[in-house]
């Protein structure tokens, strides 16, 4: 259980006892926080990443009071909002406008700020990561001084600093390149594992935005596609992911030693799901409520590798990880030019394993990453790993480029904590 000054994230797994918890209602505020506050100086946004980024022993702050849309275009379609703004504040201020996210992930309680700290992304192969949004930055570095850096005048100082890890500089306001509002067709179905490998490619870049979840041990898969459409709404049917999970659980418990059986079930309960095919606003369409706590790791792979990775993943939870019951999600990625990007220059296929927050999930995240790292994975920032600088550098050709722009934004490493040294290999 965390003190009133303590910290910790959403899945419960990282805790921090900083000596101090700050919370600027002003930029100048914030100066003021880098510049005197004890350090190592950490910025959290709503704790939803899964590595230990934001505890320090210094001091950790909140922009929650740094929220809220400040001007918007509606000849650019350009936004500029608060980094302490919440997606799920956003979305709505967005609409009222007339405004759309191009994309979003699969929650909305992160902040601005925290998802292009560890390059949050949706799916879509057409489709890029949070930070490939972004038109202007304004962040306060190292030292407390203000940097401010747009595409058109400093587009590689955006390049370096738009995945920021909170230790390039903390982010105060961002301008978003926005789309005018829209409305999406949302279908899901269930099909044969095999026919989905088989056919990954077509059905990856079919759909606008398309992904599928893995059930372990029911050799099938759960579709999702999503286009944009002029269609009425027809409204979105309620959620039946938590009562799924609870099921699974369920025939995990019972049914560990009996796969066989286990699988029957499953694919019986599978085929009965209904198919699902709605027409909403943008904002009601990609999130879901996650209320089954868990623990993650995601590997960002080059995308042609997806189908047999996914496959030689299967294989090892099927084989040996019996334990296992939460769903595999896979996505497609955009590539982009940011250099601490996981998509740096590549189209992506990404794929996600979890493990319930009460069980420990080292043993299978360790077996599952020796197969994405053979596969040139590189992993998502926010979300369980085991890779430090060294073997970081080798898969990001622009790191050393990278990390001389934060030296110079934080000479006197004001943000790095042993973790970030370790991360980025500061000395
Ligand atoms: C249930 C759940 C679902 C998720 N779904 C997805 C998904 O669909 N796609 C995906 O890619 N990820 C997903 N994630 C991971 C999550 O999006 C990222 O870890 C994200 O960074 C969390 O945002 P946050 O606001 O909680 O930031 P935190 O986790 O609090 O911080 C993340 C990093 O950003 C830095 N940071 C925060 N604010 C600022 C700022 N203002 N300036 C500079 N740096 C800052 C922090 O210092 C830290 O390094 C999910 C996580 C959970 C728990």
């Amino acid at each position: 259980m965390a003190s009133a000054s303590g910290w910790t994230n959403w899945s419960g797994y990282i805790s921090a006892e900083p000596a101090q918890r700050a919370s600027p209602g002003s930029v100048e505020e914030l100066q003021a926080v880098v510049r005197s506050a004890p350090g190592p100086v950490r910025v959290a946004g709503s704790g939803h990443s899964f590595t230990p980024l934001v505890p320090s022993a210094g001091t950790i702050v909140s922009l929650q009071k740094l929220e809220g849309l400040k001007s918007h275009d509606p000849k650019t379609l350009q936004a500029t909002v608060g980094a302490g703004t919440t997606l799920g504040k956003l979305t709505p201020m967005l609409q009222g406008v007339g405004q759309a996210l191009a994309n979003m992930g699969d929650i909305d309680k992160q902040t601005i700020g925290g998802s292009l700290g560890t390059a949050t992304h949706g799916t879509g192969s057409r489709l890029g990561a949070y930070h490939t949004l972004v038109e202007r930055v304004e962040l306060v570095d190292g030292r407390g001084g203000q940097r401010s850096y747009s595409k058109a005048v400093h587009g590689d100082m955006l390049e370096a600093t738009g995945v920021t890890l909170g230790a390039f500089g903390i982010i105060t306001e961002v301008t978003l390149n926005n789309l005018p509002a829209y409305r999406m067709r949302k279908r899901r179905w269930v099909l044969p594992i095999e026919d989905m490998l088989a056919n990954f490619h077509d059905m990856m870049t079919a759909h606008r935005s398309a992904e599928f979840y893995f059930i372990p041990f029911s050799g099938h898969a759960m579709f999702l596609a999503s286009d944009i459409t002029d269609e009425p709404i027809t409204h979105r049917p309620p959620e039946d992911d938590e009562e799924g999970l609870a099921t699974l659980k369920m025939l995990r418990n019972m049914l560990k030693w009996f796969p066989w059986a286990r699988r029957a079930l499953i694919c019986n309960a599978m085929r009965k799901l209904p198919r699902e095919d709605y027409v909403e606003d943008w904002l009601k369409v990609y999130t879901s409520d996650r209320r089954t706590r868990f623990n993650e790791m995601e590997y960002h792979l080059p995308i042609e590798e997806g189908p047999k990775v996914l496959a030689e993943i299967i294989q090892l939870t099927e084989d040996l990880f019996p334990d296992v019951y939460f769903p595999m999600e896979v996505r497609t990625v955009a590539a982009d030019n940011f250099w601490l990007s996981p998509f740096y220059k590549r189209p992506t296929c990404s794929i996600a394993i979890h493990h319930d927050a009460s069980e420990d999930p080292l043993h299978y995240q360790k077996a599952a990453e020796s197969i994405f790292r053979r596969h040139g994975g590189r992993p998502h920032w926010g979300k369980m790993h085991n890779l430090s600088a060294v073997e970081l550098s080798k898969l990001y050709p622009r790191w050393k480029d990278a990390m001389e722009v934060r030296r110079d934004l934080d000479p006197d490493n004001r943000f790095v904590t042993p973790y970030i040294a370790k991360l980025l290999g500061v000395e």
